[in-house]
C-alpha cells in the first residue's frame, strides 16, 4: 500500500536539525488531539480548516489532521470501493470489505478515549454539546460516506456513532466531517486568541447571543444602542442578558424551554 495516510500540520510533518525528544513522559506530538479522516476525498482536507484560526492551531501543532484514503482500500485492478445495492435500488454502496480495513488502518495507535464516527443523515444531530464532550477526548477518526451510504455491518461490527450536520442530505459526509472538526477544534485551549469569546457565545448559557455591534456608530441613519456607549459595564451586561432571552424565547422556544426548566 502506498502512503494510504497524509498528514496535515507542520509539527507532524517537518524535518528538525535537533532530534526531538520522544522519550519525556509527555512529549507534544504525543499530546496533541487528532483526527482521522476516512474518504474518497483526501485533498478536501483541511479546506476551511487550513484557514484563520483552526488552520494557525494546525500549523502550530493544537491539534492534527490525518487522511486515510479510502481508494488506496479499492479491490481489484480499478480499485474499486463501492458496489451495488442488494435488493436492487438506486445508487452505489461502499463496501463492508473495503471500509472495514480502511477503518482499522486509521485506528491504528488510537489511544485513550477516541470515537469512530460515520457523518451520516440518520445520526444524532450535533450540538455543543457533543462539540464540547469531543474536544475533551484524545481523537477522533470519521468516516465520510458517499454515494447512497456505507454497508450497515461496517457500522454495527465497530460499533460506529453516527453523527448528522443537519436534516437535510449531503452528496458526501466531508463537508460535514469540517463542519464538527471546526466546532470541536476551537473549543480547545489555545485555539482562539481570545478564551472569554469561547465562554458566552451562542449556546454555553442555553441562550442565542446577544446582537453585536461595531464602528462606525452610525451607519445607514442607524445608532448603535445607547447602552451600548454609556460605558456602563452593569447596564451593558444586564442589556445583553435582556436581548439574549428575548432572541431565544422568539426564536427557539425549543432552546427557551430547556432554559427555564433547569434555571
Ligand atoms: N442514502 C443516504 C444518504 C447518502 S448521502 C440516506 O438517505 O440516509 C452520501 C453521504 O453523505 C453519506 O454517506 C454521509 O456520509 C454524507 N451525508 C449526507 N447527509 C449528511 C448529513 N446531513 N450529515 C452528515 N453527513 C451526511
Amino acid at each position: 500500500m502506498e502512503r494510504p495516510i497524509k498528514s496535515h500540520g507542520r509539527l507532524s510533518v517537518s524535518a528538525s536539525v535537533k532530534p526531538r525528544d520522544l522519550m519525556s513522559p509527555t512529549p507534544q506530538l504525543a499530546q496533541a488531539w487528532q483526527a482521522r479522516i476516512i474518504t474518497l476525498f483526501p485533498d478536501a482536507f483541511p479546506g476551511v480548516l487550513g484557514e484563520s484560526l483552526t488552520g494557525k492551531a494546525l500549523q502550530s501543532g493544537l491539534w492534527q489532521l490525518h487522511t486515510t484514503d479510502l481508494r488506496q482500500f479499492g479491490v481489484g485492478k480499478h480499485r474499486n470501493v463501492d458496489d451495488t445495492p442488494a435488493g436492487g435500488g438506486a445508487g452505489m454502496v461502499l463496501r463492508a470489505d473495503v471500509l472495514g480495513p480502511a477503518i482499522d488502518a486509521a485506528m491504528q495507535g488510537a489511544r485513550g478515549r477516541w470515537p469512530l464516527i460515520y457523518l451520516s443523515p440518520r445520526g444524532r444531530r450535533m450540538d455543543q454539546a457533543l462539540m464540547r464532550d469531543l474536544a475533551r477526548t484524545d481523537g477522533v477518526t470519521l468516516i465520510c460516506g458517499r454515494f447512497e451510504g456505507v454497508d450497515e455491518r461496517v457500522l454495527e461490527h465497530y460499533g460506529v456513532l453516527e453523527v448528522s450536520l443537519g436534516d437535510f442530505v449531503l452528496t458526501g459526509g466531508e463537508i460535514a466531517a469540517q463542519a464538527l472538526l471546526d466546532g470541536t477544534v476551537r473549543l480547545m485551549p489555545g485555539v482562539l486568541g481570545n478564551t472569554a469569546s469561547a465562554e458566552d457565545e451562542s449556546f454555553s448559557s442555553g441562550l442565542l447571543e446577544h446582537p453585536q455591534y461595531t464602528r462606525p456608530a452610525e451607519w445607514q441613519g442607524r445608532a448603535i444602542p445607547d447602552v451600548l456607549m454609556s460605558g456602563h459595564h452593569g447596564k451593558i451586561a444586564d442589556w445583553r442578558r435582556a436581548q439574549s432571552e428575548e432572541i431565544t424565547r422568539a426564536r427557539r422556544p425549543d432552546l427557551w424551554r430547556k432554559h427555564e426548566e433547569s434555571s
